[in-house]
């Protein structure tokens, strides 16, 4: 029998259960009977709708743990967030800070709600938040703003799609205007064309004031795509609402250069005792860590080199009613650290992609909005701030991270606060 490599070796398992063929059949073939759990046809919260529910599901787990009598009483509010409501599931809320920040829009030493299952996660931006502020603040900001989202149009030929586009460049006051008729704060900003073949993408750019926006651009976005098929003198074989060049939950190249949602830059300037203070190592060690890690995220393909900003980002989202999936787009950008000129630290993160609002989605649900209200960031006119303090938060983080690796702490936080 010839000698499997390390690589066949870790397949065997799955060989070895493809190889029965009469089990794969048997474990893949489609099954047609009924299911036996049906769930109610309407997707609505009412009294009726979730005792149903839960009448076929009280004998699988615990009802009390998902419908405590605060998520029956509070089950209204969730209707414009959720369907087939059953309850909700209790995530632990840590608090971090104060990190002060020293931005464009905000302004204030901020305490930060983070909700997460993850040990460690909440004391690293402790740790970081305490160290900035001990710095004087993180310098934070705002540098653009933007949400696309990118219809697309197929016709028979090039050519067609070149007349196209020549109608289109005349109509870009008619769509802003249109566009706009759906929303009284989304600002249609910017038209791009991109065309590939016969095939033509155009990307709509908004400003969406201070609701994160994704919802606000797609209806915005689609009143322009039905007045196009109207009014279009070549008319598309094939047309369709988002053709994916929107980055919506995506991390993607041009984005890292561009913008989707708020771009942010924060940085500060650390002395070599508050390093040796709160990190228990050098400015010399983290610049060669990061030199080497930046050699490590080339290799690996990344978009942008940063340690975690996923941890900060996906804690944060949860606890402020932010979508979650958006971390996808949010968490790429560029982590840098330089030795200063006094001997200290330099650090700077750039974050293009941070999805956040302090209006719609769910910033206005209980728990969500009592968290924006620790950090005085619920409401009107606070969604450019809440940006800059989740870059602040995002620079205290890799701040943390990256002592913690240099002291050769990382391992042992984990150890000591997860196990
Ligand atoms: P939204 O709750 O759908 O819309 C925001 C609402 O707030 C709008 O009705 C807007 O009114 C109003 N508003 C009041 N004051 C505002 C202010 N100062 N600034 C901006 N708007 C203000 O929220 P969204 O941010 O557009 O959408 C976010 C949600 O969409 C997220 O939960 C996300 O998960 C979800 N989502 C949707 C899609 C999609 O394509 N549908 C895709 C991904 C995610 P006006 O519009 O009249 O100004």
């Amino acid at each position: 029998m010839p000698k499997l490599n390390l690589s066949q070796r870790r397949n065997k398992p799955v060989f070895s259960q493809v190889s029965d063929t009469n089990k794969l059949e048997k474990l893949l073939t489609p099954r047609f009977k009924r299911p036996a759990v049906r769930l109610t046809p309407s997707p609505y919260i009412t009294e009726k709708n979730i005792t149903k529910r839960w009448e076929k599901l009280t004998s699988l787990t615990d009802k009390n743990a998902l419908l405590d009598s605060q998520s029956l009483n509070d089950a209204d509010l969730y209707n414009k967030n959720i369907e087939h409501y059953i309850g909700t599931v209790k995530l632990p809320v840590g608090i971090a800070g104060p990190l002060r920040v020293n931005g464009l829009n905000a302004q204030n030493d901020f305490l930060i709600p983070l909700a997460t299952t993850e040990a460690a996660l909440v004391a690293s931006y402790n740790r970081g938040s305490q160290l900035i502020t001990a710095a004087g603040g993180a310098s934070a900001i705002l540098l653009n703003e933007g949400v696309t989202r990118t219809p697309v149009f197929a016709f028979q030929h090039l050519a067609d799609a070149g007349q196209f586009v020549s109608w289109v460049v005349t109509q870009y006051d008619h769509f802003k205007q249109v566009a706009e008729s759906t929303t009284s704060h989304g600002k249609l900003h910017d038209i791009n064309i991109n065309v590939d073949g016969n095939q033509v993408y155009l990307v709509f750019e908004f400003h969406t004031g201070d609701a994160s926006g994704q919802n606000m651009v797609t209806i915005a976005t689609n009143e322009v795509f039905r007045y196009i098929l109207e009014h279009s003198p070549i008319e598309p074989k094939d047309a369709f609402l988002d053709g994916n060049l929107s980055g919506d939950k995506k991390p993607n190249a041009h984005t890292m250069r561009h913008v989707r949602g708020k771009k942010v830059s924060a940085d500060v300037h650390l002395s070599r005792q508050l390093v040796e203070k709160y990190l228990h190592t050098t400015p010399e060690a983290m610049v060669k860590f990061g030199q080497m890690t930046t050699t490590g995220a080339a290799l690996s393909g990344g978009i942008g080199v940063n340690a975690h900003y996923a941890n900060a980002l996906a804690a944060f989202y949860i606890a402020c009613g932010q979508d979650a999936a958006c971390v996808a787009e949010s968490a790429i950008g560029m982590t840098r650290m330089e030795v200063s000129e006094q001997g200290g630290l330099y650090a700077c993160v750039t974050l293009p992609n941070l999805m956040v609002g302090t209006v719609g989605g769910g910033t206005s649900l209980p728990s969500q909005k009592a968290c924006l209200d620790i950090m005085g960031l619920h409401g009107n006119g606070k969604a450019k701030a809440l940006a800059e303090v989740a870059a602040s938060l995002c620079l205290a983080g890799e701040l943390s991270i990256v002592g913690a690796f240099c002291a050769d702490h990382f391992s042992r936080a984990h150890q000591k606060l997860a196990r």
